[in-house]
């Protein structure tokens, strides 16, 4: 039978990638939740509501509704039906999603629909509580990390065709991420206690791909 696979780690690990290979190979859905806090960030910060603005922030999200379509190269992202997949991945976005990403109902609310989204089992899903809040019961659990040098690259590879963005923007974007994202109150990023510790920092992604396989077919 089906099972799920939760994913989590920090900011640049390759949470993404491999999550969408591994999906692929057994033919299970991909949940990106990153895209999701990404989604709503660029949301509010469109209409000009800061994170500090809790009931402003929450009153405004009751209005939006965020989809994850898969396709060929990866899912798009659509709010209110609008496509969104290249402006959530701005450095806009990415160095403000983690504020917003603190406050406690907007993440009630987004855990809620991605339990819905695993529940007939089949998901891969990646995010930074998905072992310890949003899927406890997952199958398949795994943390994956690499350093922070590691992580920057990967990230800047990525994202060269974006206009002045350099390796050390984005490592610094990376850090300050790392620490919110540890440091915060509610469902910090933290590994599960059944959750396998991979370190990707040597490994290819097929080969990270094919280990997390093969935890899942045993
Ligand atoms: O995965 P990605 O780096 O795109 O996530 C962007 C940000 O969204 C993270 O830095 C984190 O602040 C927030 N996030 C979260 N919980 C998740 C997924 C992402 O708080 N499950």
């Amino acid at each position: 039978g089906k099972i799920n696979i939760a994913i989590d780690g920090p900011a640049g690990a390759g949470k993404s990638t491999i999550a969408r290979m591994v999906a692929n190979m057994l033919s299970y859905v991909y949940v990106d939740t990153g895209a999701m806090y990404r989604a709503a960030t660029w949301y509010l910060k469109n209409r000009g509501i800061e994170p500090e603005e809790v009931n402003e922030v929450l009153h405004t999200v009751q209005n939006l509704g965020i989809e994850l379509i898969p396709g060929e190269d990866g899912q798009q992202v659509h709010v209110n039906g609008q496509d969104v997949t290249a402006e959530i991945r701005s450095l806009t976005v990415s160095s403000q999603v983690s504020r917003y990403a603190q406050i406690e109902g907007l993440r009630t609310w987004l855990v809620s629909l991605q339990r819905q989204m695993a529940l007939r089992k089949g998901v891969v899903m990646d995010g930074r509580d998905i072992g310890t809040t949003v899927l406890p019961d997952a199958e398949v659990k795994i943390y994956m990390t690499a350093t922070v040098e590691e992580r920057a690259r990967r990230r800047f590879n990525e994202m060269q065709e974006q206009q002045g963005i350099t390796l050390e923007m984005i490592a610094r974007d990376i850090a300050e991420r790392d620490r919110l994202d540890q440091e915060r109150e509610v469902s910090p990023l933290r590994q599960a206690e059944d959750a396998i510790l991979l370190d990707t920092t040597h490994l290819t992604p097929q080969e990270v791909a094919n280990r997390i396989v093969s935890l899942s077919r045993t």
